[in-house]
């Protein structure tokens, strides 16, 4: 089956095309224009990784990653071992103003606690990832991140110059000439991370669910920059007090 192997090559290797007729095959597939060739190029060299359809790549424990995806590919995010939180953003890849929202997220589907079928949307309310599975069943969304500033007003002196997931994402997407200001706390999607709230008002960061293996599965639903941080934080219960990898694979097509 030549033709739908070079048609999701294409799709696989470019962003930004028109669809059009592949005169090569049976099948709809697309065609790039040679400008959007040199843009997807240009692209090609700014993300920290390339994940490669069922190859799964280990990150390791504090570590950070950017890619990125087509429309349609499924990302599955991992912890071999449990109790891992991930932090993730994403961009739209053609503009990069548009980013994952958690209050779009929550206010579409009326519910903070995203998961199975749960839709996640952008800044501007269109549609970015669909959770296909979920096996933990905790994700914080109330967006936020670990910072210098915020672990120095939650834990003291101690937290200068620790480890935090606002550098992580910042150092993940610094090829594209982004910075910490590119992104905000609403943009992050605190996959396994268990926060509880109580009838009193108290919002407290919990022990995280996960067990060894679990996975939550997404598929984009736009071309995207996605930059995530295997959380290295140890001054409270969100990883368990102990920084374990991660692994992450975009899944290969399904037949
Ligand atoms: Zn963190």
């Amino acid at each position: 089956m030549f033709g739908p192997i070079v048609a999701s090559a294409l799709i696989g290797f470019f962003g930004g095309y028109h669809v059009g007729k592949c005169l090569r095959c049976r099948y709809s597939c697309r065609v790039v224009s040679p400008g959007n060739q040199r843009k997807a190029a240009a692209r090609m060299s700014r993300a920290t990784a390339e994940l490669t359809p069922g190859k799964p790549l280990t990150l390791a424990p504090a570590g950070t990653i950017s890619f990125e995806i087509e429309t349609g590919q499924r990302l599955r995010i991992t912890q071999p071992e449990g109790e891992q939180v991930a932090d993730l953003i994403s961009f739209n890849r053609d503009d990069v103003r548009e980013l994952l929202s958690m209050h779009s997220s929550r206010a579409v589907n009326l519910s903070w606690k995203l998961t199975v079928p749960h839709v996640l949307y952008s800044n501007r309310t269109r549609e970015m990832w669909q959770i296909e599975d979920d096996l933990t069943g905790e994700n914080y969304c109330g967006g936020g991140y670990c910072s210098e500033h915020l672990n120095v007003a939650r834990y003291g002196k101690q937290a200068e110059g620790a480890p935090n997931c606002q550098s992580n994402l910042e150092a993940a997407i610094r090829e594209y000439g982004l910075d910490r200001w590119n992104f905000n706390i609403d943009a992050c999607f605190n996959v396994f991370m268990t926060v509880a709230y109580d009838q009193n008002g108290v919002w407290e960061i919990r022990a995280p669910k996960g067990k060894p293996g679990d996975h939550l599965t997404m598929r984009a639903l736009m071309p995207q920059i996605v930059a995530i941080s295997n959380c290295p934080v140890l001054f409270n219960a969100c990883n368990g007090y102990r920084l374990k990898p991660l692994t992450l694979e975009i899944l290969p097509e399904r037949d």
